[in-house]
């Protein structure tokens, strides 16, 4: 059984001087050696991410392209995050999935290329509001999932994170028997729930938004000490 894993996803917010000071913080935090953490940074600051944050934290890009190189204007490769020394990337998030509108199969030719290059991935899956209300959540949700571990051989590399689209963003939580995934991560954490939702059976981890910002995401890492 894997550690207790709590990823931070920084999205596309911060700035040198605002992240720099949220890594001092983590840093500088009592953190529980028994939970692995990863911190997901904007592309253009892994390298500034990595060299700062204690190496006890992981980091993880938010993305990458599925080729090692080439003419892909704007795109990074797995290759060039770990050339930042980054060991982790973050795929198939829903904003990556309904903003950018990348596909299932994108998703998982991506997972296959980061896997073979070495990286981690923390692999992302969850359904819209449209679509539980529309009684479809275990068909896109089997989808998702089906099209990522048909491209995984070696399952200690990857972190299944589900992340209801309708609860991101929002504080709320999905119990955890609106969950469908066992291997899974819950989602829209903060200082005041993590407690609780650490102790559920099932629960081995988070995959934090808002929250991984501030310097309530310590409490979080720590929700399970
Ligand atoms: P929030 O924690 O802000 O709800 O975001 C969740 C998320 O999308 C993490 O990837």
């Amino acid at each position: 059984s894997r550690k207790f894993f709590v990823g931070g996803n920084w999205k596309m917010n911060g700035d040198k001087k605002s992240l720099g000071e949220l890594i001092q913080t983590l840093n500088a935090g009592k953190v529980d050696p028994n939970v692995e953490v990863v911190c997901g940074a904007p592309s253009i600051y892994l390298d500034f991410a990595r060299s700062k944050l204690d190496p006890k934290f992981g980091v993880a890009a938010q993305n990458c392209y599925k080729v090692p190189k080439g003419a892909f204007t704007g795109e990074i490769s797995p290759a060039m995050i770990k050339d930042c020394g980054v060991n982790w990337v973050i795929l198939g998030h829903s904003e990556r999935r309904h903003v950018f509108g990348e596909s299932d199969e994108l998703i998982g030719q991506k997972t296959a290329h980061a896997l073979e290059s070495g990286l981690g991935v923390i692999a992302c899956i969850g359904e819209k509001l449209d679509e539980r209300e529309g009684g479809i959540t275990e068909k896109v949700v089997f989808s998702q999932t089906k099209f990522i571990a048909d491209n995984v051989k070696d399952w200690s590399k990857v972190v299944l994170a589900y992340e209801p689209v309708w609860a991101i963003g929002t504080g709320k939580t999905a119990s955890p028997q609106q969950g469908v995934a066992e291997e899974s991560v819950s989602c829209s954490v903060t200082g005041g729930t993590c407690k609780e939702l650490a102790s559920q059976k099932d629960v081995d981890g988070f995959l934090v938004g808002g929250a991984s910002l501030k310097p309530e995401f310590i409490e979080i890492i720590n929700a399970k000490a």
